[in-house]
């Protein structure tokens, strides 16, 4: 290759060093803020020297001087921003908010400088029109179309005024979208209902004593806190008798991004959504929604409203049949008032109860934290011969711990560490993120991988005990985590999820499946005090009720996916008013009033924290119509880790990457596609309405 060899300036900044941690981890002690910021600048540099004497070699493009250089390039860039990421996502500080702001659109304008470049995508268009005499194998090919398909896709064949225009909108939507990742984490961090032990009715000793830590860290020692975390919030919505301080938590919890002032994130939706439509419509596309789907799995927005109505009429009329089980109940107890949204996971609980004799605060000794991370492990020593020794390695936070992962004959796979609880200074939801991926064109290189959640944290001395649905949740990252440990490819651009986002889904939402296998729970969920297996009858009641309260998950979900096609399926968004947009939507859908959407606009970041799952948060059940039916082949078989199965789920899924193109991945698979008919299973909708 042509690039200057010119070695960075690792005396003056270490993190543009390769990294010699143990495992090959980063010297995240010398990650300051200030260090970042200037890493940033020179590998920013660096990185932008290769691009630009790959575009001007003067020698004809090949594969190797084109491609090749254009996969080896940017390693020092690669370095520092995963590290920075990571702390920007997981352990951020107003310093580090205030480099991701001011990185964040040189980022992008970096990103333009490569896909716009003209003279460099006339190299690619050259070898992608003669590909065929290249003597190319699969993959060489595979990495051709993709970059080819990224430029065009981004702009690379446009003229130059498209271009520049093309260029400012790419730039602005970067610094948008962190404002309101940003906006969305202070609201949740300037809010606390703090109360004192007479307002604790109905609450659980696990919640008092989170509610108690949350204090504490806060500051009030004699009073407890209950925070906009998920996992905070949803225990309190669930378990408080007090109707008053579920509605006024609720509020906040809703609120977040809609609260007037600095953090307000409607004008910046209003912004976004305008600029994503006018970038489609340079490119040709009558939306941001035709857009985006265009490389999708599922290619138009007409394919994935299909699917979403199917299962939003079923979905919607069981969730009413739920609404009126829960008013009777409501009325039974001579509460004289309409269910309102505060009141539906109250009221839940309580069905749940009496109905499947089902406690949450009964089954939650069961699922302490640290057996759901040995029944993953267990689960993919099973399904694929990995091994996960724990390994005291320096890492970014003194609560995120590290595995070594090696395989059946004991070679070194990668490390996976794991980032469970909430805190302040990390964003909430949960996410599985890299520090390095797995790729063989530099050497062998093995993958660093990192799961955060936002459990609630215990106090000191107290073990952590997980819901059954966080313990889904620690399976759903997992599942990403096996993507990524388990990638086998040669090209970075291909390497574990880098895959389309209705197809990434499928080895997260597939894993989750394993949580649920009896044998597993037999084995690892078991009592905390007295390491009890959970008793078998307890366990039957736990799968009985799976498709329990699915008429309102699936609403909730499906909502959000109806409205973000909608908004960015908007051809002229301009003039938008997102809160009069979302209330006029879910009129226009007939969401139960009773219901909110599990994400609001305001707070939605799966859409407008970066760009995601713009348009694409339907991905979640696209992906969940393949994990229904992956899973079969191993019920099929009567072998929930039938090692055939599990070769071929290896073979060209998890060990895949982006090798392939997603239909044909799964066909290779299952020796078919799929239909919705094993998702209306899963979710128990595929029967009448219950009465
Ligand atoms: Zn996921």
């Amino acid at each position: 290759m042509n690039a200057p060899q010119m070695p960075p300036d690792t005396a003056r900044n270490p993190l543009l060093a390769e990294w010699t941690g143990p495992y090959g981890l980063p010297p995240f002690a010398e990650a300051t803020p200030d260090r970042l910021r200037d890493a940033f600048d020179d590998a920013l540099a660096r990185h932008r020297a290769e691009i630009d004497a790959i575009a001007a070699d003067a020698t004809p493009p090949t594969f190797a001087n084109t491609i090749e250089a254009l996969e080896r390039g940017g390693r020092e860039l690669d370095r520092v921003a995963s590290i920075f990421f990571v702390l920007a996502g997981a352990d951020t500080s107003d310093a580090i908010e205030a480099v991701e702001r001011e990185v964040s659109p040189l980022l992008a304008r970096h990103a333009n400088a490569i896909y716009l470049n003209r003279a460099l995508y006339a190299r690619i268009a050259d070898l992608h029109a003669r590909q065929g005499e290249l003597g190319l194998d699969a993959e060489q090919t595979r990495v051709l179309d993709r970059y080819h398909t990224r430029f065009v896709r981004a702009g690379a064949a446009l003229d130059r005024p498209k271009q520049d225009r093309l260029a400012a909108i790419n730039e602005r939507l970067a610094t948008l979208g962190t404002q309101f990742g940003q906006n969305v984490l202070a609201d949740e961090k300037s809010f606390a209902l703090l109360l004192d032990e007479a307002d604790l009715a109905g609450l659980p000793d696990f919640a008092r004593h989170a509610a108690r830590a949350a204090a504490q860290e806060r500051g009030h020692p004699d009073k407890y806190a209950i925070t906009l975390g998920r996992s905070a919030c949803e225990t309190f919505l669930q378990f408080s008798a007090r109707r008053d301080l579920r509605e006024k938590l609720f509020q906040a919890w809703i609120r977040r991004g809609e609260n007037g002032g600095k953090t307000d994130n409607r004008a910046i939706i209003a912004e976004m959504v305008n600029l994503r439509a006018e970038r489609a419509k340079i490119l040709g596309f009558d939306s941001f929604a035709d857009y985006r789907l265009d490389d999708q799995m599922a290619k138009t927005p007409a394919a994935v409203r299909k699917l979403l109505d199917e299962v939003w009429q079923r979905a919607r009329a069981r969730a009413l049949a739920e609404r009126d089980a829960l008013q009777e109940l409501v009325t039974e107890e001579g509460g004289n008032f309409p269910l309102a949204p505060w009141d539906w996971r109250y009221y839940t609980e309580k069905r749940r109860k009496a109905q499947f004799d089902l406690d949450e605060a009964e089954l939650k000794p069961y699922f302490q934290l640290d057996s759901m991370i040995g029944a993953a492990f267990e689960t993919a020593r099973r399904l694929f011969g990995l091994t996960f020794t724990p390994v005291d390695v320096p890492l970014y936070h003194r609560d995120a711990r590290a595995w070594e992962v090696k395989d059946e004959s004991g070679g070194h796979v990668g490390l996976f560490i794991g980032d469970y609880f909430a805190r302040s200074s990390k964003h909430s939801g949960a996410w599985k993120t890299s520090l390095r991926d797995q790729e063989k064109l530099a050497g062998d290189i093995r993958p660093l991988i990192v799961n955060v959640c936002n459990f609630t944290k215990p106090a000191a001395g107290d073990p952590a005990l997980l819901s059954f649905e966080e313990a889904r949740t620690l399976f759903h990252e997992f599942g990403h985590a096996l993507h990524a440990l388990l990638s086998d490819v040669t090209y970075p651009l291909l390497a574990g999820t880098a895959v389309p986002s209705d197809f990434v889904e499928l080895p997260s939402q597939l894993y989750e499946h394993w949580l649920e296998v009896p044998e597993i729970l037999r084995q690892y969920a078991r009592h905390y005090r007295t390491g009890e297996p959970i008793p078998p009858a307890l366990l039957d009641r736990l799968l009985a009720a799976r498709a329990f309260n699915q008429g309102f998950a699936t609403v909730e979900y499906t909502a959000c996916a109806l409205l973000d096609l909608e908004v960015h399926g908007l051809r002229d968004p301009a003039g938008l008013d997102i809160g009069e947009f979302e209330r006029r939507e879910l009129v226009h859908i007939r969401m139960p009033a009773e219901i909110v959407m599990r994400h609001r606009m305001p707070n939605f970041q799966h859409l407008f924290s970066g760009g995601g799952y713009a348009a694409a948060y339907y991905s979640y059940m696209w992906s969940e119509v393949l994990d229904a039916d992956a899973f079969e082949a191993f019920a099929e078989t009567g072998d929930p880790f039938n090692p055939a199965v599990a070769r071929r789920l290896r073979d060209f899924i998890y060990g895949a990457g982006n090798l392939r193109d997603p239909a044909e991945a799964y066909t290779a698979f299952r020796g078919r596609l799929p239909t919705v008919d094993a998702l209306l299973r899963k979710r128990g909708l595929d029967a009448a309405v219950p009465a």
